[in-house]
């Protein structure tokens, strides 16, 4: 097995996949909740931001590009998930039932992350028709312990999420069996078990936990108090050499914006806070999506690259402290992230998907 101290680090190494094999898109810049966290808030009075969304015709010619390039590459049907949200509730999305037909249609798990706050009739009997389709489990993320720091932390109502979790326990039992909740604070302390049970005791699943640890400062944004400022600055020595997220996603998943515009990674939310004339990968309804991930791989390259060259200066990541770093002390060559592992989960990634058709 590699470790970082026996194995000397190199791109060629690391599996570029030649098609992402997750598809992170946002149908519509709305949100529910207006969190103290998340870059959506900042924008979320404009109406000119929030009636942005994809159409009917977009989100099918994007899911359809996808599903036949999965076929191209052989991959396995309901092996790989569409994730339809980023910064928007995937249960405000007006067209949810297309991205669950088009799953359908393609043999696509959909994988959804929630606030829980829009369970409705509408939402929940279509999640039930399309139940094949989720992928084993809903997620749901809760910021805030008490009523009032729901309110303070989210804009939004706790007793709500609590009647919503009700109408889905009550009159949906396979959807509240798959529900798992995650409870979180600004101040980054566990859950009391009192909160917890509070969110159980809503569900069939009994799955409600404490999360800590979870806030960054999503490339450079945020309030500047709860987000640790990036202290280094980008150098011949000392430059981005791999990114910290779980290892190997930004290899692996493609983010769409609501324009069509691909992102780097989910720290890349919108085209106001990424200006279109610093970073471009292009657009998947004009290029598709073979075209902006031809432009996304370069980028991974430049990030992954263990040798420094000036366009490292350029790279967003140089703002994110999830970054990973390469220092010029030998005893800490870099930090943040670990190549091995990066390196595994790629290989993983090529025996799962890609036996026939890669070429490395
Ligand atoms: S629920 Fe999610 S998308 Fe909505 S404001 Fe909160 S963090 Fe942002
Ligand atoms: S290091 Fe770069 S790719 Fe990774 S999360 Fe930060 S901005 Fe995104």
């Amino acid at each position: 097995m590699l470790t970082i101290k026996s194995f000397k680090p190199s791109t060629n190494t690391i599996l570029y996949s030649p098609i992402p094999t997750s598809l992170m898109f946002e149908p519509i810049n709305l949100c529910n909740a207006k969190c103290f966290s998340c870059p959506y808030t900042e924008y979320s009075t404009d109406k000119t931001f929030t009636s942005q969304k994809m159409s009917v015709e977009q989100i099918t010619q994007l899911i359809d590009n996808w599903g036949s390039l999965l076929r191209k590459y052989d991959i396995k049907p309901w092996s790989v998930a569409v994730l339809p949200w980023r910064y928007s509730d995937p249960l405000v999305n007006p067209h949810l039932e297309t991205v669950l037909q088009l799953a359908d249609k393609h043999k696509i798990m959909v994988s959804l992350t929630t606030n829980a706050i829009s369970f409705g009739k509408r939402q929940c009997d279509l999640l039930q028709k399309y139940i094949h389709t989720v992928d084993k489990k809903i997620f749901v993320s809760v910021i805030g312990f008490t009523e009032q720091e729901v309110w303070d932390q989210m804009k939004v109502r706790r007793q709500k999420t609590f009647q919503s979790l009700e109408f889905v326990r009550d009159n949906y039992p396979e959807l509240s069996m798959m529900l798992d909740i995650a409870v979180k604070n600004k101040n980054n302390k566990p859950a009391p078990d009192s909160t917890l049970e509070e969110y159980k005791k809503r569900t069939l699943s009994k799955k409600a936990k404490s999360k800590t640890n979870w806030m960054y400062n999503r490339a450079g944004t945020g309030d500047g108090h709860w987000t640790r400022p990036v202290g280094w600055k980008s150098s011949p020595t000392s430059f981005v050499n791999g990114c910290g997220l779980t290892p190997g996603k930004i290899l692996n998943r493609l983010d769409i914006m609501v324009s069509g515009r691909a992102a780097l990674c989910c720290d890349m939310p919108f085209d106001r806070n990424f200006p279109i004339e610093q970073t471009n990968y292009g657009n998947v309804f004009e290029i598709g999506i073979e075209g902006v991930w031809a432009n996304l791989t370069k980028e991974h390259q430049l990030i992954y690259d263990q040798e420094f060259s000036e366009n490292k200066l350029k790279l967003i990541c140089n703002n994110c402290d999830r970054a990973g770093i390469k220092f010029a002390d030998q005893k800490k060559p870099f930090q943040g992230w670990n190549i091995g592992k990066t390196i595994n989960r790629q290989n993983k990634y090529k025996n799962r998907y890609f036996k026939h058709k890669i070429i490395q």
